[in-house]
């Protein structure tokens, strides 16, 4: 279908910029939310933090009225507030569980509702992580809500199949981004050692399985969890 309305939640850089880059080229109406900075430039960009309801009720309404009801919606907002369990405050805890899960509730039930009423099915894809699969020593809160998401998004796949809407994830693994540039080079030479193809992925190589996944051809996949991650956690 050519000229779908796709909407990326944060969008404004890292692998959902990349994502509403690569969905926009293929001839798609792209819309992208972002938090903090400013629009993007060349994509209809709608202010929204997850964290707020009113905000996500509006950036759905705008993307409504500028290029129609959201056939494709990707949730990729995502933080990471890194600690040992026994130092992480309850504000760690819960800022990561709202923004990567609770955000992700918010942005899925008013695409649903969307969906639904325009009534063509749609495309609903979660941008989860490797580590949702392996966890990760420092990061129980974010791995907590990324396996969260698998769990969340193949009820969605249960619910509303009937309705010709898929819902599945992205599993990436380690991916070149602003979320990684803070990585010191020991850490990231100890990741990638344990990456079968050696090294951490490119943008566009997530974006690549995200835009498939949305896409007419894989109408059959549905609750499906689709790793890019140079197989760190293949067999999970
Ligand atoms: P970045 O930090 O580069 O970008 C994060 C995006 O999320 C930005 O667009 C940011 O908006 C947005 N965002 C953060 N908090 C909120 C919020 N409360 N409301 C709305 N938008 C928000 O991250 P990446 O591109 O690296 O990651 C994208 C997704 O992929 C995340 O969900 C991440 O967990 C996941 N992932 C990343 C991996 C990696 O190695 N990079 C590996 C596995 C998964 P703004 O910039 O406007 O604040």
């Amino acid at each position: 279908m050519p000229g779908r309305s796709v909407l990326v939640v944060g969008g404004s850089r890292g692998i959902g910029l990349e994502v509403a880059r690569q969905m926009a080229e293929s001839g798609d109406r792209v819309a992208v939310t972002y938090r903090s900075g400013e629009p993007i430039v060349g994509l209809f960009s709608v202010k929204c933090d997850v964290t707020v309801p009113e905000d996500v009720e509006r950036a759905f309404a705008a993307v409504e009225a500028e290029q129609g009801p959201a056939d494709v919606v990707i949730i990729n907002a995502g933080v990471t507030e890194d600690c040992l369990l026994l130092r992480m405050a309850e504000e760690d805890w819960a800022a990561t569980i709202e923004t990567n899960l609770t955000g992700a509730y918010r942005c899925a039930k008013r695409a649903v509702r969307g969906m639904i009423r325009a009534r063509r099915g749609g495309r609903l894809v979660f941008i989860s992580s490797a580590v949702a699969m392996l966890g990760e020593a420092g990061q129980s809160n974010y791995a907590a809500s990324k396996s969260g998401l698998i769990g969340f998004a193949r009820s969605l796949a249960r619910e509303y199949g009937s309705r010709g809407i898929t819902s599945n994830v992205i599993a990436p693994g380690l991916t070149e981004t602003g979320m990684t540039a803070v990585l010191d080079q020991e850490r990231l030479d100890h990741i990638i050692a344990q990456v079968p193809l050696g090294r951490i992925a490119q943008r566009w190589e997530i974006a690549s399985a995200v835009r498939f996944v949305a896409s007419n051809d894989a109408g059959y996949i549905t609750g499906a969890v689709i790793p890019v991650d140079g197989g760190v956690a293949m067999g999970h």
